[in-house]
């Protein structure tokens, strides 16, 4: 039970931080938030993603990228344009290493990013990410109850890009569209998404990105929404229209 426990804990702390600061924040910029809260954030979504820590420029600049050429050629993880999820992610880390390492200019997409040189350095250390896949492996000797929990155990080693790639394939390929207009391929795969927070609304994402909320009918469930407006309330970040 322990496994189990540990296992939900660090989904929904490192999905928490995907959607609502990679996602909601660096790249979309639906609220704001003081220097010291956005420290706390940007540190805590190291220590969450760990040794699948995504650095928040990359994926800053990877989303915006997403956005521009949704379902084209040029959009980094379409999976319209890739045979399978594997061939999409490959894609993927070709264009994250691209912008990493700074080998195209990048200029009109890189703006007001959350930046820690130091932090960055050390969550892209591969002894870093080494350290975080030790540790995992030492808490699953130590709690494991059956043989099959060790299944579990590499979901922890790619726990950040493991939801980037379920919501990139499953929200551009399964579920209901409520804006027709929009001309990607993008779905609403869930009507109550708590399993990826709110990013599996892609249809009404992509067809009003700079909405912070992705639900848009009655039965549509955002957990990432409630959370946000809840950090609004108190006082932790200020959402732009509020
Ligand atoms: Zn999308
Ligand atoms: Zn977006």
């Amino acid at each position: 039970m322990v496994i189990i426990f540990i296992f939900i804990a660090h989904w929904y702390s490192s999905l928490f931080f995907q959607t609502v600061f990679l996602h909601r924040y660096a790249s979309h910029q639906m609220f704001t938030m003081s220097n010291f809260w956005e420290k706390i954030f940007f540190f805590l979504t190291f220590l969450t993603q760990g040794s699948s820590f995504l650095n928040p420029r990359a994926y800053a600049i990877l989303h915006r990228l997403h956005h521009k050429h949704s379902d084209t050629e040029k959009d980094p993880h379409s999976p319209i344009f890739s045979k399978n999820i594997i061939k999409m992610n490959l894609n993927t880390i070709k264009h994250y290493e691209s912008v990493r390492l700074n080998k195209k200019d990048y200029s009109n997409y890189d703006f007001d990013v959350p930046r820690w040189p130091l932090l960055e350095k050390l969550g892209d250390n591969w002894i870093v990410r080494l350290s975080f896949i030790g540790f995992y492996t030492l808490l699953y000797i130590e709690f494991t109850t059956a043989s099959w929990q060790y299944a579990l155990l590499p979901v922890h080693f790619i726990m950040g890009p493991l939801h980037g790639s379920i919501v990139n394939w499953c929200g551009h390929r399964y579920g209901y569209t409520n804006d027709k207009k929009t001309i990607d391929n993008s779905k609403n795969t869930l009507p109550i998404d708590f399993l990826m927070m709110g990013e599996l609304f892609q249809n009404n994402h992509h067809s009003k990105p700079t909405n912070l909320k992705f639900s848009r009918r009655w039965f549509e469930v955002d957990p990432g929404y409630i959370i946000t407006k809840f950090l609004s309330k108190i006082k932790i970040i200020r959402l732009k229209n509020a």
